[in-house]
């Protein structure tokens, strides 16, 4: 496997520490309201990753955070905590809200075929973590306090910026009209690691601590629930690019602080999806979910393909004309599927040759779109049937397109037909009888469930209305 690394900008090697093992981490949503489909596009991307991991050999632990707790309006740490903002919003309790959302969340998911990770964490769970990881910063001299609330100093480091190409756009992320600047500060970029005094006092979660009742930040959460399951020395770190910084950023400066060497290796990002007037988000336009989409009559898994089409580190553009191409293009691919018999005996060579082909292509930088032409080359190659259709299996395993599955919709047809053509025949008996009253009740009945029946000379044809 090769893949682009973050901290090196460059497409590397894989190589976990752990032979044939991954530890991997996610940085999960913050539930306070549902997932629109630009942060849907990272879970599938990320998705892939885990399924192409395996599929190439190696053992996957994954661990993902459920961030209930911190998250203030802006990535850096101001404005209004997202939670209380979800809770108000729905005159509802803030735990009432990260339930109703990760369940949702996870719908989402399921729906879009993205496997659950082994370790889902609520950051709620994890309170003496984080007080033990603050408390080591601070006799370490990484932390301080002021204003009674606890901040990292960025001072201390030698490099802060370890992802770079932070211009100063980039730094300004998060810095709206609306928002005052922290003066308790020491630097510009210092974050908070425990919050004991906020702007808003009705923070409905609180804890004790040995700096008061309080909650902690945002970015504390992913280091130690990270460290919590995958230890000291982690794989591999996902998430969506807008999480570089300065959500990564932090997490870096202060995992790698408290425990006084490297922590992550391989750091893979997501590119955003725009809309055409640029990036997409829950503030700006429609606010574009997997229910909306269900709801315009789009099977979720057409927008997975949407987003397998397309290279995880290239910006998508997303629009209801090119879904809709997706969705013509979802619905061809799966019925010429459907049509390869599933003839002959499996080759098996054949099954380990194309199988170590998707391996080779997709996993050079998880390469989705390469992936969906191997499949069409399956599809045109001279392979019997079942070999056909246990490859695709195979690649299914990766894509998650339920390629093989049978639309419901075609089996409510198969039903239908089978009905009608049931009924058809009965009336075609009735007339032979000359009992017409018969015949055409069985013509009202089918009527009355929207099939119209005509009779031709080649014989009855029908329709639905
Ligand atoms: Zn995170």
């Amino acid at each position: 496997m090769r893949l682009y690394n973050s901290l090196t900008k460059r497409v590397e090697e894989f190589i976990p520490i752990e032979e044939g093992r991954v530890s991997m981490y996610t940085c999960g949503p913050t539930v306070y309201h549902f997932a629109h489909i630009g942060n849907l596009r990272s879970y599938i991307c990320e998705d892939v990753l885990e399924k192409l991991l395996r599929f190439s050999g190696l053992d996957v632990k994954r661990v993902m955070n459920i961030t209930d707790v911190g998250h203030l309006s802006s990535d850096a740490d101001t404005g209004e905590d997202k939670m209380l903002k979800g809770a108000k919003r729905e005159h509802k309790t803030v735990m009432e809200i990260a339930r109703y959302y990760t369940d949702a969340f996870f719908s989402d998911c399921a729906k879009l075929n993205i496997k659950t990770p082994d370790v889902v964490e609520p950051a709620t769970n994890c309170i003496p973590e984080f007080i033990h990881m603050i408390e080591g910063l601070l006799e370490k001299g990484y932390a301080y306090k002021a204003g009674e609330n606890i901040y990292f100093d960025t001072s201390r480091l030698k490099e802060y910026y370890v992802f770079g190409n932070q211009n100063e756009d980039e730094l300004m992320v998060g810095v709206r009209d609306d928002v005052t600047e922290d003066t308790n500060k020491r630097n510009k970029n210092d974050f908070v690691l425990w919050f004991t005094k906020s702007k808003f006092e009705d923070q409905a979660l609180k804890w004790e601590s040995p700096w008061g009742v309080g909650y902690p930040g945002w970015h504390i959460e992913c280091s130690c629930i990270s460290m919590k399951h995958l230890g000291e020395k982690l794989d591999l770190h996902c998430g969506g690019i807008d999480n570089m910084f300065p959500h990564h950023t932090n997490e870096i400066a202060q995992s790698e602080s408290f425990i006084g060497h490297k922590w992550c290796n391989y750091w893979f990002h997501v590119h955003h999806l725009n809309d055409e007037t640029g990036k997409m988000s829950k503030s700006k336009g429609e606010f574009l979910t997997v229910s909306l989409l269900e709801k315009k009559g789009y099977a979720p898994l057409v927008y997975r393909l949407f987003v397998l089409q397309s290279h995880y580190r290239k910006p998508l553009t997303f629009s209801f004309e090119t879904l809709d191409q997706t969705a013509a293009t979802y619905k061809k691919l799966k019925s010429r599927i459907a049509s390869v018999a599933d003839e002959g005996n499996v080759d098996e060579a054949a099954l380990k040759e194309w199988h170590d082909k998707f391996v080779q292509e997709v996993g050079d930088d998880c390469n989705t779109a390469m992936g969906l032409t191997l499949l069409y080359d399956v599809l045109k190659s001279e392979l019997n049937g079942a070999t056909k259709r246990r490859i695709i299996e195979d690649y299914d395993r990766v894509l998650s397109l339920d390629l093989l599955k049978e639309d419901e919709e075609e089996a409510v047809d198969d039903e239908l037909r089978a009905y009608v053509e049931a009924r058809i025949e009965e009336r075609a008996e009735a007339k032979k009888a000359k009992d017409f009253a018969r015949a055409d009740a069985i013509r009202d009945e089918l009527a009355s469930k929207g099939i119209m029946i005509k009779d031709t000379r080649e014989g009855v044809v029908w329709s639905r209305a």
